[in-house]
Parts: C-alpha cells; structure tokens; sequence
C-alpha cells in the first residue's frame, strides 16, 4: 500500500490510476480502525480497480475539545489493517497540510443539521462538511463509501454532494455489530469490557422499539420506553432518541408520516458516546 501525507504526491499517483483508466473508491475515515471501516474497504473493492482510505482526525468536526483530544488514534496497526485488506492508498494527512490557512467557510443545512447529532454537537456538521469537501476535491473519486452508522452525516454529505455538484456515486454501507448487537465503533475502544457487554443493551433497545412500532404503539410511548430502558442502568444517558423519516430527517410523531422512518439513538455510556440507528 502507498502512504500519502502531502497532497501533490497523492494526486500525481490519482493522475496515474486514471490514465490507466482506472476506477477510484474512496473511504473517509478518522483512523481507529476496526472491522466495519474494513467492511467499506472491502465494498469498495469489489466495486473499483483502486481503493483509497483516508486518516484524518478533523479538528473542525469536534465540538467539544476534551472528546478530540481522547479521540483514539492507532496509526501503525491502521496501516496494518489495510495493508492486509489490500487497500492500494492511504492519505494520512497533518493538521497543517489539511487546515493550512484559518478556515472561514461555515455550512448550514437547514433542518438537516439542527435535529439529533446537529442539535447536541453544534458546528460538527459544517466541519464535517468541509473536511469531506476537502477530501473529495483531493481525491475526486468516482464512489465514496459511508457508513449507515452515522446516516445523518450520509444524508448531510448527499446533500453536500447534490448542491456543490461533486461529481461522485455516494453508497451507504449497512452497520457492523459485534455477535451481541453493539455496532462497531473506534469509541468502543475507550470502554470497559463490562461497558461494552451492557452497551450491547442499546441494539436490543432498538430492536424492541422497532417492534413496537411495527406494532402501532405511538413515538410518544416508545420514547419513554426507550430512555427508561436505558436509564435503568448505571452509567447510562440518553442524549436523544428520534423516529425521522431517513430521507429529510423530519423527525415523525406517528411512523405513518414516513416512507422509510429511521429510529435514531445517542448514549452516554461513563463518557463514551455511542450512535446508534435502525431502519423500521
Ligand atoms: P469514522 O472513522 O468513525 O469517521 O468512520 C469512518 C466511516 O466508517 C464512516 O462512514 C462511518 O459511518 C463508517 N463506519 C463506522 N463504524 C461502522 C460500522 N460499525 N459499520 C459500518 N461502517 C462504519
């Protein structure tokens, strides 16, 4: 695998796959990495003649200091990870080479970014939105894989992509779990093995409120039952939980209102946070 740092050598090997007329699948990640991060790879693989990842922890995305300072960063077993995966290229650019001028852009994506994650991270999208634009001006791949774990940042990157015109095929990669439900997460590192055995409550949580309202109990009751689930154990706080339909991100009252509702959880385990979603 090739390892990139500075932007000119990344693109001038871009500028090589392309005149071989091959195709560039793209994986934004910051770093961390486990098997769901390989999962993108992998798909990408089997769609593209060439995969790039990249590693960057993005200061501008993180609202809250102490959260990107703790952010886990395994640099050398990442290498590892996908030098054994077969990934052809990695850009693991400084903070310097991506943020070499005071940034000033800011984004707004209307009601996009003021609901769940936008309500409880302010400005966490508009630094996701950029460092993804960043990312792809570098890359200019032909699809970029995202994971439906963070399916608010997927529905904010379409629109991203939409309106600036990137000319890129985004996909959606279904959440991988661990055999007890806990969606993989870089997070998950930072948890106790006792945490994370009882973090496996928050997919079966999911679980049962999608049944409830397949069942026709209304949001309202499901909420309750959710948050006093959760609560019920120590450690435990939820930040939200929200039906929405996954397209607009309307969050619903009644799952009739939407075509595709999504459920949408944040929660507090100590002082990891955890996402986690479920389609209806
Ligand atoms: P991150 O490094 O957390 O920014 O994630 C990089 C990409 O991997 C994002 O598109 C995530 O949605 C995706 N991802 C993270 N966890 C998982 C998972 N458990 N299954 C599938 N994709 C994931």
């Amino acid at each position: 695998m090739q390892i990139f740092k500075e932007i000119g050598p990344l693109k001038a090997f871009l500028v090589e796959k392309r005149k071989q007329g091959q195709t560039l699948g793209f994986v934004a990640t910051m770093g961390a990495l486990h098997e769901g991060h390989l999962k993108l790879i992998r798909d990408s693989q089997n769609d593209n003649s060439t995969t790039i990842c990249s590693i960057f922890v993005n200061p501008s995305q993180f609202n809250n200091p102490a959260d990107l300072q703790k952010y886990p960063r395994t640099l050398e077993k990442d290498i590892l990870m996908l030098t054994e995966t077969g990934c052809d290229a990695l850009f693991c650019p400084e903070v310097e080479t991506m943020y070499d001028q005071k940034s000033h852009l800011r984004f707004d994506f209307g009601h996009l970014d003021k609901v769940m994650e936008g309500q409880f991270r302010p400005g966490h999208f508009s630094g996701v939105a950029l460092v993804v634009s960043k990312l792809l001006h570098i890359v200019e791949p032909d699809i970029a894989y995202f994971g439906q774990k963070d399916w608010q940042q997927f529905a904010i990157i379409r629109q991203l992509v939409i309106e600036l015109k990137f000319n890129v095929v985004l996909k959606s990669v279904p959440t991988l779990r661990e055999p007890n439900g806990l969606a993989l997460s870089s997070r998950n590192a930072r948890l106790t093995s006792a945490q994370r055995e009882k973090a496996s409550l928050i997919s079966r949580v999911l679980t049962s409120a999608k049944e409830k309202l397949k069942n026709g109990t209304p949001v309202g009751e499901v909420k309750d039952f959710v948050i006093t689930t959760l609560e019920a154990e120590a450690e435990f706080k939820v930040e939200y939980f929200e039906v929405a339909d996954s397209e607009n991100l309307t969050l619903l009252r009644n799952v009739t209102e939407s075509a595709r509702p999504i459920l949408c959880i944040a929660v507090f385990v100590g002082d990891v946070r955890l996402i986690d979603n479920m389609f209806l």
